[in-house]
């Protein structure tokens, strides 16, 4: 795929069954991000079985069968390009643990679509996806109000969803101006690549526009190498490969990197990146790579691979700023929920509770309160119960982030202020 164009991490969010894999596939199909072999394959499949003209309908069964398949780096990083951008999808919609996965998808995404659908209206997972989005920094949000050919393409429809839509990231504090509203057919594929005869009363961009129309995303920052460890396989011939993404930094054949609290390192042998050896590689790749003397048993998922100079800073505790999403009862101290930050799951203690914010002004409202509750943003100080790598947010936010899951659900999101190291 051509990457000469620059790059931008999407984001994908929005209730279940709203239609965010729909959308996904039709992105990949209007792109032609689908190889042509494959529509071919698709069209004889489709014409033998009757079903002519049905291509669109075999690329979202392949993705289904994908998805089944289970979670590898291919299908979690969609991609496609459009007149002005490289898109990668930072997360595969649909996958069981969206929101958990989000964190480390949307800290990392620039920008994200919420797919929000018309006979349906905002639901649960909207909200919980708008909040996440707002605390892990999304910079623009494009609405896509999904399914309007289930309403025959109502205005009327449209313009309550957009209010609904509107209301809500009013609650959140997501500036309403840095979001555009598209009435969108996923399935039949409105206002996507095309402008739909169905809605002559819209006259905003359609999709593709959009998503074109998205700002130039930072340049990455120049912190030094950060790739968390997603799974390490054991591949014939080479030996040991880690694979993930890498946050920050860049990773050559030949650099001596240093693993993470796992703290071992090593000298690294080659780099691949799609089935391919290469000499580098930067942020935003998805690698899979082999150290010289480093077994399988000798690193996990959670690891952090970092420069052996400049490693990956492992906590005893952190001061973090979080806000509480959901929480039936009050949050105290001592309370000890498990913490997912990039690929890491480690139990951690809230063992202080520093300070209570006011969260419209984020000024200091209350020092050292009993608890806090849902709605609060409070300062905590954190004590994981497992080695755990992170990082300050100020010096990498790609490793500053985090979501607090209990009961099956992310209860609370945050940012790490300072950390206290090992
Ligand atoms: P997800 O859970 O958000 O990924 O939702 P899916 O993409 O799996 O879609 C859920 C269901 O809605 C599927 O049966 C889709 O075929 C259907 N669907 C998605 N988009 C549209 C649309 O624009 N129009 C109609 N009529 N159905 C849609």
């Amino acid at each position: 795929m051509s990457q000469d164009k620059p790059h931008q991490n999407l984001a994908i969010i929005g209730h279940v069954d709203h239609g965010k894999s729909t959308l996904v596939g039709r992105l990949l199909f209007e792109t032609g991000s689908v190889p042509e072999h494959v529509i071919e394959q698709y069209r004889e499949e489709a014409e033998e079985k009757g079903k002519g003209g049905f291509e669109f309908a075999y690329v979202m069964d392949n993705l289904a069968e994908e998805r089944e398949r289970g979670v590898t780096i291919d299908i979690a990083h969609q991609e496609f390009t459009t007149d002005d951008y490289y898109f990668t999808i930072v997360d595969c919609p649909g996958h069981r643990d969206f929101v958990k996965n989000m964190i480390t998808g949307a800290s990392q995404a620039d920008n994200a679509v919420l797919v929000v659908a018309a006979d349906d209206g905002v639901a649960p997972q909207t909200r919980e996806h708008v909040f996440l989005a707002r605390t892990l920094g999304i910079n623009e949000l494009i609405v896509a109000v999904n399914k309007m050919d289930v309403v025959d393409y109502s205005q009327d429809t449209y313009d309550e969803v957009v209010s609904e839509v509107e209301d809500l990231l009013n609650q959140v504090r997501f500036g309403t101006e840095d979001a555009s509203f598209i009435p969108i057919s996923a399935f039949e594929g409105d206002n996507i690549a095309e402008r739909s005869d169905e809605t002559s009363w819209y006259d905003g961009e359609i999709l593709l526009e959009a998503l074109n129309s998205l700002p130039e995303t930072e340049p990455p920052t120049d912190a030094p190498l950060r790739l968390p460890i997603q799974d390490v396989y054991t591949i014939s011939g080479i030996g040991t490969v880690p694979v993930g993404r890498i946050e920050t930094g860049e990773m050559s054949p030949g650099d001596n990197v240093s693993f993470q609290p796992s703290d071992v390192g090593g000298e690294v042998k080659t780099v691949e990146m799609h089935h391919e050896e290469v000499d580098y590689a930067g942020p935003g790749d998805n690698v899979g790579f082999n150290v010289r003397g480093i077994g399988k048993d000798d690193i996990r998922r959670g690891d952090v691979c970092g420069p052996a100079d400049d490693p990956p800073t492992v906590a005893e505790t952190f001061q973090a700023q979080v806000v509480v999403m959901q929480h039936p009862s009050v949050i105290t101290a001592g309370y000890t929920p498990v913490f997912h930050a990039h690929t890491a799951q480690v139990a951690c203690t809230i063992e202080s509770l520093d300070q209570k914010l006011d969260p419209a002004s984020g000024e200091v409202a209350e020092e050292n309160p009993d608890f806090i509750k849902s709605g609060d943003a409070a300062v905590v100080t954190i004590r994981p119960q497992k080695p755990l790598s992170i990082e300050p947010s100020s010096e990498i936010p790609e490793l500053g982030s985090f979501a607090v899951r209990d009961m099956g659900q992310t209860i609370a999101a945050g940012k790490v202020l300072s950390v206290d190291e090992r």
